[in-house]
């Protein structure tokens, strides 16, 4: 499946570090139609597929409502301590990308998005004491919604 690169600078929480604003941060997202590994910033023009969500490696968290603003929420890699679990908060509108942020995955954070990337999986695991094995995908939506501080 074919993906593209969101490109922005973002503080690692983990080390400090403020990336460039490139694809050293390994930000990827399924979520455009006609992807082929294009960089995407903010004021960016995309094309949200937001129709065949669950095929776009991305799980719905909330409802979009008319033509509110959409979050999504993809995980990034900070290429100086290379953790690879970081976060970033995307908002679009109107097909045009309004904002790019790295956040700390929380309640709050959770009830404002929309779409999370089904890398997910594992930070739900990791609240539960579970393999994401063994997490069906309701079950792994239900703990970010209720478990996360
Ligand atoms: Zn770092």
């Amino acid at each position: 499946m074919a993906f593209d690169y969101l490109v922005a600078n973002l503080k690692c929480f983990k080390c400090g570090n403020i990336s460039k604003a490139d694809d050293s941060t390994n930000l990827q997202t399924y979520i455009f139609s006609n992807s082929e590994g294009n960089c995407y910033k903010v004021g960016s023009q995309v094309d949200l597929n937001l129709s065949e969500i669950s095929d776009l490696s991305c799980f719905q968290l909330n409802p979009v409502k008319g033509n509110d603003p959409v979050h999504l929420l993809e995980t990034w890699e900070c290429p100086q301590c290379k953790e690879i679990m970081n976060w970033a908060e995307i908002v679009f509108h109107n097909n045009q990308i309004l904002s790019i942020n790295a956040i700390e995955l929380n309640s709050e954070v959770i009830s404002r998005c929309h779409f999370i990337s089904d890398l997910c999986d594992s930070v739900a695991a990791d609240v539960l004491g579970k393999n994401k094995q063994d997490l069906s995908d309701e079950e792994t939506i239900e703990t970010l919604k209720t478990k996360l501080k």
